[in-house]
């Protein structure tokens, strides 16, 4: 059975991974607006990535006897200047889901709860994959430039 403590704080989880997922949907169709189908693409399956993370947590919660909530989330940004100001905020955003898995871990360990210790490690190890992902990205766009940027739309678009 998992504690009070650490199921409320895991629906705050939950509620940040939806968060991020209508972030990543609203970056979605910001560059199908601007012409960028390949960043749109990519945008949207990372997209469903959150919402996966968000119903691996929720089966967790339920799986150690609790009871996953869906609360209220709140609105996400809906503009941006450039495709590299999408990015940095992706690598900005991701750098925040870090420290907040990290803290729940935390809490995992005062908890004396190793099963969820274990559970977050997954996500641990993932947020490494998205902020390498999202910095490289970021890296690209300065070194290509404006003009090249094409490019890197049509290779993301390959994104499945
Ligand atoms: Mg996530």
């Amino acid at each position: 059975m998992i504690t009070q403590k650490l199921q409320d704080a895991i629906n705050g989880q939950i509620a940040k991974e939806i968060w991020s997922a209508n972030l990543y949907l609203s970056m979605a169709f910001y560059f199908d607006k601007e012409g960028f189908q390949g960043f749109a693409n990519w945008m949207k399956k990372q997209s469903q990535e959150e919402m996966e993370h968000a119903y691996t947590m929720a089966d967790y919660i339920i799986r150690r006897g609790g009871t996953a909530e869906v609360r209220q989330i709140d609105a996400v940004p809906g503009t941006w200047d450039s495709p590299l100001e999408v990015f940095e905020h992706v690598y900005e955003h991701e750098c925040y889901v870090s420290k907040c898995i990290d803290e729940l871990h935390d809490m995992a360990i005062e908890e004396h709860d190793k099963a969820t210790q274990d559970f977050l490690w997954t996500f641990i190890r993932e947020q490494v994959e998205e902020e390498a992902t999202a910095s490289g990205i970021v890296d690209r766009i300065k070194k290509m430039g404006a003009t090249a940027i094409f490019n890197l739309d049509e290779q993301y678009g390959k994104r499945v």
